[in-house]
């Protein structure tokens, strides 16, 4: 939460600025050498400008065909028309408005859509850009959040900031001008006085409510976030049972946003009341003027009908401009959160002119490497590594000693701050992170499922792999026979994160899906979690065989499993303290020893 205040200080301050977030949209509705989009958007606006001038045409037809009814006046013809044609031809021009207004939003409607896919898209590219140290960070839940936001404000933006906003303005001012030509200087006078004072009334009102209403979404993306955290960790909230608990944190979310929602409600009768006051005086005075001028012999009633028609023409949509201006503001709130995210720098990015990794044999060096998460935390100091091609060293270390850490520096999830790490005398910083990522083969130390089928979560590995490569790698982790005894077999939908699955079966799926991407270069994470003794065994079996042939990270906790690697390597407080084959490092009767025998010793209690 403290992170997202932070947040709403920079947007208050600087990224609100209105005219920024319509330049960043600007490009998606005027798409650099797309013709078709440019035409429905001239086309669009030209359907606009005849609508409103239509519009502003037809209580003139109103206004004339009164005057041909009216007693006192003569039957006097307007534009050869009598009081039927005129009324008929006031219906008309009432349809054409409505039927241009609507074949301009279809118009219109092809290029809004595309410019909200595109932006959702980029915005879902871009967050996957983003470093794993954003990521950890920022929660899952607040970040889908504010592209939904986002993609609505835009939404909102198109359809009232260019096709209510501007035509009103427009015809505004067409109204105005009308005013002033066929009656005098004072009518237009009271209209530009009520205008003016509704605009800045409402806005200055809106102003207001709009902190009111950030903090209301303040409370609501908490809440929610909170929600979700709760609704993901399920399983613990039973272990603990701590639902009370969880609902009370819940509530106790819900309930300022309760508060906020309320002021927001109360603030906004304020607010409407206000802007009906403005309006009826405005429009009684302007009426009443009117009266007299019909009751002085210098208007006719049809004058009189046509200030009516104006003044309601013109308010109105004012009417809604209140809540328009506020969910705009609103609008550019969100828009400006998700452009502030768009323009959130990825921390690993590929150098300019990147080259694909190209591996022979993949032989992976940490030459001197040191790292650590936060600058006054240091992790490793110093490490030294060589993996010659096709063969495999294992890591081993106690618990937060730095070892998963020398995974995430090969994968790049974060740069070294010292020292370097390359694949093939490739430094990892000046090549391509896709093409990094293609040749290593990741088997984690829990692994995580896509929400979908068995067989999605295998195909994952190489998606154009045929039906027959994804069952032999099932075959080859030992998953196939289990799935065939599905009811639903491989289409079996595995839950989300993949729950559904027990550990075991969950990692012979994750090791299926890393055979059939089938990559030169492995890091395997052994589970930490305590798979049965069997299972445990079988699972080393097939990561073993997975293992020949490619060049080996395992990061070890179980040392019987890493006895015949070709070195291994004992970490301790991010320094290598020991290194070398198994039985080499038994007789020196150093760390490894230690650990060995302490473990030898925990498993035989066990038994
Ligand atoms: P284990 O055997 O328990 O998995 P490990 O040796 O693999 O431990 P690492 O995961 O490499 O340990 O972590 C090394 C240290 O770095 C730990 O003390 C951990 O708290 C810290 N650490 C890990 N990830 C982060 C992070 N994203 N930000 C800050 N510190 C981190």
């Amino acid at each position: 939460m403290r992170r997202l205040r932070k947040t709403d200080t920079n947007l208050n301050n600087e990224s609100i600025e209105g005219w920024n977030v319509i330049r960043k949209v600007a490009p998606y509705l005027w798409p650099a050498g797309e013709t078709g989009v440019k035409v429905r958007v001239v086309l669009a606006l030209a359907m606009l400008l005849v609508a409103k001038l239509i519009s502003v045409a037809t209580p003139l037809f109103y206004k004339h065909a009164v005057d041909a009814l009216s007693a006192e006046a003569d039957p006097a013809l307007w534009l050869g028309m009598g009081a039927v044609g005129l009324t008929v031809a006031y219906g008309m021009a009432r349809l054409m408005n409505v039927g241009l207004s609507q074949l301009r939003d279809a118009v219109f409607a092809p290029v809004g859509q595309r410019a909200l896919r595109r932006l959702a898209y980029e915005t879902f590219v871009h967050i996957h850009s983003l470093s794993m140290r954003y990521h950890i960070t920022r929660k899952t839940g607040g970040l889908s959040r504010i592209i939904e936001r986002g993609v609505k404000g835009v939404d909102f933006l198109l359809r009232f900031l260019v096709f209510n906003m501007g035509p009103l303005v427009l015809e505004l001012l067409l109204v105005a001008g009308i005013l002033f030509y066929l009656f005098d200087v004072w009518y237009l006078a009271v209209v530009v006085l009520t205008i003016a004072l509704y605009v800045w009334f409402t806005f200055a009102v809106t102003e207001w409510r709009v902190k009111i209403r950030k903090k209301m979404n303040d409370q609501d993306t908490e809440a929610n976030q909170k929600a979700i955290d709760s609704l993901l960790n399920f399983e613990t909230v039973k272990y603990f049972a701590a639902e009370r608990w969880e609902a009370d944190r819940y509530d106790r979310a819900m309930e300022g946003y309760e508060q906020a929602a309320l002021k927001t409600s109360y603030s906004l009768s304020f607010l409407n009341f206000g802007q009906s006051f403005l309006i009826t005086s405005g429009l009684v005075a302007v009426m009443v003027m009117a009266a007299v001028g019909v009751q002085n012999g210098g208007l006719s009633v049809g004058d009189f009908v046509m200030v009516n028609a104006y003044m309601i023409q013109i308010t109105m949509p004012l009417n809604f401009l209140g809540s328009v201006y506020r969910e705009i503001r609103q609008a550019m709130i969100d828009m400006s959160e998700m452009f502030t995210l768009l323009g959130q720098p990825a921390e690993i990015t590929d150098k300019p002119g990147a080259k694909p990794l190209a591996v022979s044999g993949g032989t992976i060096a940490l030459k001197d490497v040191s790292f650590g998460y936060e600058a006054e935390r240091p992790i490793l100091r110093g490490v030294d590594i060589e993996v010659p091609a096709g063969k495999t060293i294992a890591i081993v270390g106690s618990s937060g000693s730095g070892k998963s850490t020398i995974g995430r520096l090969l994968f790049r999830f974060y740069d070294v701050n010292d020292g370097a790490l390359t694949i093939d005398g490739q430094d990892v910083r000046d090549v391509t992170q896709e093409s990094l990522h293609q040749q290593i083969g990741v088997v984690p130390q829990d692994t995580v499922l896509f929400n979908d089928t068995i067989y999605y979560n295998i195909a994952y590995g190489r998606p154009d792999a045929s039906e027959a490569a994804i069952i032999a790698a099932a075959k080859a982790a030992k998953i196939h026979h289990f799935v065939m005894s599905l009811p639903s077999g491989y289409d079996t939908a595995v839950g989300e994160r993949g729950l559904k699955l027990s550990g075991g079966e969950k990692q012979r799926v994750g090791i299926a899906r890393t055979l059939l991407k089938n990559p030169p270069i492995l890091l395997l994470d052994e589970a930490t979690s305590a798979l049965d003794t069997d299972t445990e065994r079988e699972i080393q079996a097939e990561l073993k065989a997975m293992g020949q042939g490619r060049t080996v990270i395992t990061i070890a906790h179980r040392l019987s499993t890493i006895s015949d690697a070709d070195e291994i390597i004992v970490l301790e407080n991010g320094k290598i303290v020991e290194r070398g084959k198994h039985e080499a490092l038994l007789t020196r009767n150093g760390r490894y020893a230690q650990l060995w025998q302490r473990q030898a010793a925990d498993e035989e209690e066990a038994a």
